[in-house]
């Protein structure tokens, strides 16, 4: 086996970009996993909390990965994430959309169902704590942001309309360049049809 097969089935199995080339971030996620567990605290040796692998289980298997790496990324960075939001059904979604519509509360969202990245698989929410205590509000997210397009996912803190910095997605390739309301639009054609959503 030459060793670029060799990089590229670590990477494989550390959930990380696959590019064949061990540079920083294969040798961090390494590091996360054989060196990490020995020397980190028993709360901290696990990144990945029930409620992100309950979340993440939602998601589209080729997000999962990124979403693991993401939590991952923020913790050698002394941030902790966790992942809050994942799929929701199209009903969901309608539910979330008639608060402070025809339901009472404020409004949560402007997207109907079929009409949010979060119907799909392909996108996520993160929170970031400190300890259990939940910061709605804080320059980690940014911070997380900068990891979170490392990776190649889009971070939700770039938008210009509506910025959303808890939300990460990832674009399909056949959806590059394309605009959001036209991606939406296929990926509800791809779903109507049973046919998958990254190929
Ligand atoms: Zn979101």
């Amino acid at each position: 086996m030459n060793i670029e097969t060799m990089i590229r089935e670590v990477q494989t199995q550390l959930g990380i970009q696959v590019d064949g080339r061990a540079g920083p971030e294969t040798w961090c996620a390494i590091h996360a996993r054989i060196v990490k567990p020995a020397t980190v605290p028993e709360d901290k040796a696990s990144p990945t909390d029930p409620r992100s692998q309950q979340c993440i289980a939602t998601l589209l298997p080729d997000v999962r990965p990124l979403a693991l790496a993401l939590i991952e990324k923020a913790a050698l960075h002394g941030i902790t994430i966790k992942v809050i939001g994942g799929t929701r059904s199209y009903a969901e979604q309608d539910a979330l959309y008639a608060k402070g519509r025809s339901q009472p509360g404020p409004k949560v969202t402007n997207a109907r169902g079929g009409y949010s990245n979060h119907n799909f698989g392909i996108a996520f929410d993160i929170g970031v704590f400190e300890g259990n205590r939940y910061l709605g509000d804080s320059p980690k997210y940014k911070a997380v942001g900068a990891l979170g397009m490392d990776l190649g996912l889009e971070w939700g803190g770039n938008w210009k309309t509506l910025v959303d910095q808890p939300h990460y997605q990832l674009r399909p390739a056949w959806a590059a360049g394309m605009r959001e309301s036209d991606m939406l639009a296929e990926l509800r054609r791809r779903v109507a049809n049973g046919l998958a959503v990254f190929a």
